[in-house]
Formats: C-alpha cells, structure tokens, sequence
C-alpha cells in the first residue's frame, strides 16, 4: 500500500479520487480552497468522457442532471448556417460514439463527485508552497506552516501548478492571446435563440459565441464569449475587469439572438485564456500531474475537464497493483499512454481557435465542410478510450 496525496480537488482531482475510491491504496485529497465553493456555468461532456462515469461512480446521477443536446449549429454573425452536426437528434451521436453528449452544470458534476467521495474526504484550506521529493518520501509543505509526507504526490493543482514547478521549474502557463466572458441565462428567457436545445458557435472575424443547454430538461443555457486579444496578458489575476461597452461595439449588426445572449454575460470581466508550455516531463520521482497542470489548453473542444478525466482513470488503473518497488515503472506507463494525447488535443483546441475565427472570404467555404462532418474530424477526439476504461 502507498500513501498517495492528491494537490487539488478541482476536476481532475476529485475524479482521480473517486476512481480510486476502492484501492488499496490511501489516498488523501488536499484543497487550497477553505470551502469547496460551487462553481458557476456549465460543461460540455463529450463521449470520451462520458465513457468515464461509471468508473468515477456518477453515471445514474450525471444521466438525471444533465441534457442530451439536440445538434451543433455552426452559424455566421448573421446567423445563416454554416455546418450543422445532429448530436441527439436521430439518436447521431449515441450510435456513432457509443456515450451520450451531456450538457451539464458544473455544480452538478462537482456534486455527484463529491456524493462518491464525501466532502469530509478532502482536507480543505491546504495550499501547497513547496514539494521537497528528494528523501525518501515527498515532503508537501502546506501555506499553514505544516507539513505532510507521501509515497506519490499528484500534481491535480490547476493551470498554475506548485507540484509541477518541482518536477519542471522550466514549464509555464503562458498567454494564448485570447480572453473570453462567461455568462449562465435561463433557456426560457432567450426567445430570440433560433435553436435553444442546440449547441450553438456564432462565428465572426476574431471572435466567436458560444451558447449550449445545461441541466436537467434544458434549463439553463451557459454563454461564453471568445474574443482574440488582448496581444499580451499582463496581470497576475486571470480576470481583471473590463469595459462592457467596448465588447458591445465588436458584435454591432450580428443576429438578433447573439445580442440577447451578451445581455445574460458579464462583459465587465475578462478572462485570460492560458495554456501550459509543452514539457519534457510530466513527471519526476515521487510526482506526477495530471489535468490542467499538465496540458491547459484553450477550451475551445470543450476537453480540458474531460482529459482531466481521462489522465485520472488511466492513473488509477496503472497504480492499481503498484507496490513502492514498481511505482516508477508505472508512472512511466501512465506517461506514455496520456502526454502524447495530452499535447495533441492542446493543439488542436489552439489551431480551433484560428478556424472559429476566420475572416469573410474563401476559407470559411473550406471550414463549412470540416465543421459540417465531425465524426470523421473529430472522432480521434470523441471515439477515444483511455487505458482503463471499460
Ligand atoms: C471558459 C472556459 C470554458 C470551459 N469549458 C469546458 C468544457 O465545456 N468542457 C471541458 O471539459 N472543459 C472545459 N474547460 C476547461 C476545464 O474547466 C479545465 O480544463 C478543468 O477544470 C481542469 O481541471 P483540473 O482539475 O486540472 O484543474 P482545476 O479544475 O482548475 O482544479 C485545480 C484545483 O487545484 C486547487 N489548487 C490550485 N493550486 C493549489 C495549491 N497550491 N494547493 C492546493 N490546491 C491548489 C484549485 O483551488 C482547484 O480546486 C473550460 C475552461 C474555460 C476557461
């Protein structure tokens, strides 16, 4: 048996967790946080991570909570269609990719995680400073002045990770040049919306909406706003406040619907959109990361919560059988099957970006046809089955 500590009860945290929920192993999970606060807006769950529900024990609950989105509308800032994906419509995405496509809110996915682990499970207000791995145990030095010790530390510590400062000092979350607004409206009040059971991208010249159903019979539908820009990032917040006004002007003339949907965002705070720098790494004697400490990426496939998941149930299962002997061994495993997956989708997700945002002209012809077949674009991404799925 090994003491295993996990940094982090964000996404991947807590689903690495409850995959570990019948091990042999002791897992203690530990959250900066003082209270694990409910959080806002929904999540798109694509197949690869709906796959993943039973082995984190939320498949019944996330079934009862979420909704089964009817297509994907790719629509210019008139709103003319460009490409139209069916998802539940004609049962398309079921029998192409086996799971369901779930639209869901974040509060409920972190409330069936934490309905498998109990919130009493997870130590809260500890914030990791500093992981000395160099002894025989790791050493995690918690903002509080105490100190725990681990046979394996997880690095599940979000985009600005202090466990993977001490497996690569190097490694960075940098700028991708993108910010993004975020906003949650009832359905019922968006009459303007032409599909409101729809996932919907209103595409223009540098920026792009995004509104999708979330919850349980449709009732909420979540927004975000991606802008290119700001050129540089130079806060330490990731969101700083934000003139309404000056996002207003750059959708003026767009559909209707489009500026009923900015009335439901809060234009006067800009999220900076980061991704981490590509490592060697991502692991070094007793750490390893998963999650955003590895791979943050632009959310712009809707994976990064889903890769999270992907990373834990991987780790779980190779860690399973793993005696403090053969530990290295295994994160090597766990290495190889998820950083080359890992880069690709950050990679796609910032080429996305590019594609979502094409000016007026003959390209966004070319993009029609991409977007209009997903199954054979994107089935890398939605087909995949981690190692230790079922
Ligand atoms: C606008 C937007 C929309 C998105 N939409 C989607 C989507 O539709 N689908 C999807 O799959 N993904 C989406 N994502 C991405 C997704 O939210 C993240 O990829 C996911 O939350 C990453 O999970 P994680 O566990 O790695 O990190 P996080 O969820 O960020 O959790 C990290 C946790 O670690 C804690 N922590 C940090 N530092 C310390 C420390 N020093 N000590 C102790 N604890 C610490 C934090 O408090 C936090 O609880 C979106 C992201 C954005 C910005």
């Amino acid at each position: 048996m090994a003491r295993i500590a996990v940094v982090g009860a964000g996404m991947g945290g807590l689903a690495f967790a409850s995959a570990m929920r019948n091990s042999q192993h002791e897992v203690t999970l530990y959250e900066q946080a003082a209270e694990l606060a409910e959080l806002g807006a929904g999540i798109s769950l694509w197949a690869n991570g709906t796959r993943l529900f039973e082995e984190m024990g939320i498949a019944a609950l996330m079934a009862q909570r979420s909704c089964e989105t009817d297509a994907a509308y790719f629509r210019n800032e008139d709103g003319s269609v460009a490409a139209l994906q069916p998802l539940a419509r004609d049962n398309w995405y079921r029998q192409a990719y086996g799971y369901p496509y779930y639209g869901a809110l974040r509060t409920d996915l972190q409330a069936s995680l934490l309905a498998v682990l109990g919130r009493d499970s997870i130590r809260l207000g500890k914030q990791l400073i500093q992981l000395d791995d160099s002894g025989d145990e790791a050493k995690l030095q918690w903002a509080d002045g105490t100190v725990d010790t681990a046979d394996l530390v997880i690095g599940a510590d979000g985009i600005k990770s202090v466990v993977r400062r001490a497996i690569d000092p190097t490694a960075q979350a940098l700028f991708t040049g993108n910010s993004a607004f975020r906003g949650l409206a009832k359905t019922s009040e968006l009459d303007l919306l032409p599909e409101p059971h729809s996932f919907t991208d209103w595409m223009g010249d540098g920026k792009h909406v995004l509104n999708f159903p979330v919850g349980n019979d449709f009732k909420y539908t979540t927004i975000v706003v991606f802008l290119d820009g700001p050129r540089r990032w130079e806060h330490e917040a990731w969101r700083v406040p934000c003139d309404p006004a000056e996002v207003l002007a750059q959708f003026k003339g767009w559909h209707p619907a489009v500026g009923q949907l900015l009335e439901h965002v809060n234009l006067s705070e800009r999220w900076g959109l980061h991704e981490v720098s590509k490592m060697a790494t991502w692991r070094r004697g007793r750490a390893v990361l998963i999650g955003d400490a590895a791979h943050g990426m632009l959310p712009h496939h809707g994976q990064g919560a889903i890769s999270s998941f992907e990373d834990a149930i991987t780790l779980a299962h190779v860690l399973n059988d793993a005696s403090l002997a053969t530990m290295e061994d295994k994160l090597a495993v766990y290495e190889s099957e998820r950083k080359p997956r890992g880069e690709r989708i950050q990679k796609s997700s910032r080429d996305l970006n590019a594609c979502l945002h094409l000016p007026e002209g003959a390209q966004r012809t070319k993009r029609s046809a991409v977007l209009a077949n997903l199954s054979e674009h994107f089935s890398w991404l939605h087909n995949y089955v981690c190692v230790g799925a079922r």
